[in-house]
């Protein structure tokens, strides 16, 4: 069975976000505790009038972090909802994830970013021990768990986005929204930088989320040039719902190694610079350009569909056109309690819907461990690829021996050195 096949092979998860990723049952049980609101109090009911199949839109979707960051507001809430989050993953065979949350929705009178941080490290590192003392993994047949943090600033925020908002808000009442929104910015690259060198936490990399059109990435760069003067990986949530030109500003001006979603990416009628005389060049340009610079594309085909209905049918979905393109792409689930997936999901997804073969199916795997933002040195990384790819060749072999080709050996990714 494919899906046996799919559970067992390593995976990772480059793009998923915490408070997108809570338990329904952690939820209902902190907000009892904590008497906070919720549409319903039963999984059945959550499930019909929060966590839906299909959402109208991006509105209808974001609606649901406004009941699970309420509930990340301690540190024994956060660190409970790291260490679900992390047994969760290692239950379906990703061993390495990259958990990407915003602090400031969490920072508060009670807890600072020093806590909030350490809190989320806490939850997950206790997951990752409890596996990888396990003798699967220390004999060696299976690859350890590790993770990385990735902290996300926001495009922009307004009064009852969070408490840490709302006093930011006060503080700077007299400035203008675009250099308030940059300075929150800028302050959370100086705030994780300082836990990160002071506690030793592995926090990998740093994200821009929240609403695109009307907010460009540029006014972010302060950030971004203090994270990169500090080796902090740069990854921007952009072309999700703008067009070309977002990304290729996340690349230039805020050095992403990485893009989050990236579905624009080919929208020439998108690009909006009247300076750009011919988008069609311009669009081809700029995938050459991402494609031969390794710049990986975090693909999330569930979250897509969910917060742009007007894709249709996943068929429609640009991922064909990035394979098509050679470009770095990996699966991933973003949000995965608000979009009911986990990675073996879209792996499945992606597999039935493009007609994946086995190699482009190794491609995405192997681009995800190759592409991430691994906390230990290089020659540590690349002796863990290798661990994955001997484990992936392995039950390959054993599923061919049962069923038809899935995926042929040497790869692509496998060989590619960068
Ligand atoms: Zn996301």
């Amino acid at each position: 069975m494919i899906e046996d096949f799919i559970r067992k092979i390593p995976k990772s998860d480059l793009h998923v976000h915490l408070d997108g990723s809570v338990r329904i049952p952690t939820l209902i049980d902190i907000s009892k505790k904590q008497k906070l609101k919720l549409p319903s109090y039963t999984v059945e009911g959550l499930n019909k009038l929060l966590f839906k199949d299909n959402y109208e839109s991006l509105v209808d979707y974001l609606q649901c972090f406004g009941f699970t960051i309420p509930a990340m507001q301690t540190p024994e809430n956060l660190e409970r909802i790291a260490y679900e989050f992390a047994k969760d993953n290692i239950a379906e065979g990703v061993c390495y994830v990259e958990v990407r949350f915003a602090p400031q929705f969490h920072v508060n009178k009670k807890m600072d970013f020093e806590a909030t941080l350490a809190s989320v490290a806490k939850g997950m590192e206790r997951a990752q021990k409890e596996y990888n003392n396990s003798a699967k993994v220390k004999s060696g047949e299976f690859p350890p768990f590790y993770y990385g943090i990735i902290v996300c600033a926001m495009r922009a925020f307004g009064k009852g986005f969070s408490q840490y908002f709302d006093m930011f808000l006060d503080a700077h009442r007299y400035s203008d929204s675009t250099m308030v929104h940059a300075l929150a910015s800028y302050e959370l690259a100086k705030a994780t930088i300082s836990v990160r060198d002071k506690l030793g936490l592995p926090i990998v990399g740093f994200d821009l989320a929240g609403a695109e059109a009307g907010n460009p990435a540029e006014d972010h760069k302060l950030a971004y040039q203090f994270a990169h003067k500090h080796f902090l990986h740069a990854t921007v949530h952009a072309g999700e719902a703008y067009g070309p030109e977002s990304i290729f500003q996340a690349i230039t001006d805020l050095y992403a190694d990485r893009i989050g979603h990236g579905y624009y990416l080919f929208a020439d009628d998108k690009v909006a610079d009247p300076e750009i005389e011919n988008p069609k060049a311009y669009v081809r340009q700029l995938a050459q350009y991402i494609a031969d610079r390794r710049i990986t594309i975090e693909v999330c085909l569930t979250s897509n569909l969910q917060t742009n209905p007007s894709i249709g049918d996943i068929t429609k979905h640009q991922f064909k056109k990035m394979m098509e393109a050679k470009l770095s792409t990996t699966l991933c689930t973003d949000n995965r309690t608000v979009s009911k997936t986990n990675v073996s999901k879209e792996i499945l997804l992606a597999i039935k819907a493009f007609n994946l073969s086995g190699e482009s199916l190794k491609d995405q795997l192997v681009y995800g461990f190759k592409r991430s933002f691994f906390p230990g040195t290089y020659a540590e990384k690349r002796q863990y690829v290798r661990q994955v790819i001997d484990r992936y060749e392995l039950l390959e072999k054993e599923f061919l021996k049962k069923n038809k080709p899935v995926a042929k050996t040497g790869s692509k990714a496998a060989k590619d050195k960068r």
